[in-house]
């Protein structure tokens, strides 16, 4: 299996259940306004576990998105946290778990190839030195690099610090006397399950759905 950064989406027409896989903000969502202020931002940013009609979990995305696909009659709310949100005339409770109301058949190219996501599968572990670090300090690395035909894949891509990637260069990691921590696994159902795992390990209304 192969994909292409950074277009996952492939070249069909945008679904609504893409819409609902897609991690990208919705400036739609800004009606809504938490009563605390302070972690306003914050909790329309809390993850969402997004279920298929079938229950199987297809992705994870943002209070904000989650609650917009709520209004639009695309999602309910199959688990909910126990903040509420306010729009100009009604309180909302805010989802922990939505559920598609018509079954999506999601293709396997459109589970995100992203940044974030290479990050949580590396740990945000540098793969040559095996260090952890913060996000921001970490980059992407093209294990073959691209000059040499080296593809943005799941399997080509790893978490890598700025000094590790410096040093790297433009060369293979044997050429660049560098040893790789794990081989870069591909994207996997088993994949997807432990990312949404990692995500919402801090939430265990999404546990029954992930098995875990
Ligand atoms: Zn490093």
């Amino acid at each position: 299996m192969r994909q292409e950064a950074p277009n996952p989406r492939g070249h069909r027409p945008p679904t609504a259940a893409d819409s609902a896989v897609s991690s990208s903000d919705t400036p739609a969502g800004s009606r809504f306004h938490n009563s605390s202020g302070t972690r306003r931002g914050s909790l329309m940013q809390e993850p969402v576990l997004v279920l298929n009609a079938t229950y199987e979990p297809i992705n994870v995305t943002a209070v904000r998105r989650a609650m917009v696909l709520m209004l639009k009659g695309v999602a309910q709310a199959e688990e909910l946290h126990n903040s509420e949100v306010h729009s100009a005339a009604h309180s909302h409770r805010v989802p922990s778990v939505i559920r598609l109301v018509a079954y999506r058949h999601i293709p396997q190219q459109s589970r995100a190839l992203s940044r974030k996501n290479i990050l949580l599968r590396d740990r945000n572990t540098c793969q040559f030195c095996g260090r952890v670090f913060p996000s921001s300090e970490l980059t992407l690395d093209h294990v073959v690099p691209r000059s040499r035909g080296g593809r943005s894949t799941w399997e080509n891509l790893v978490a890598c610090c700025y000094r590790c990637n410096n040093s790297k260069g433009d060369r293979t990691p044997e050429e660049a006397g560098f040893k790789l921590a794990r081989r870069p696994r591909p994207f996997t159902l088993h994949t997807s399950r432990q990312l949404m795992r990692l995500i919402g390990h801090r939430d265990e209304r999404w546990r029954k759905y992930l098995f875990y």
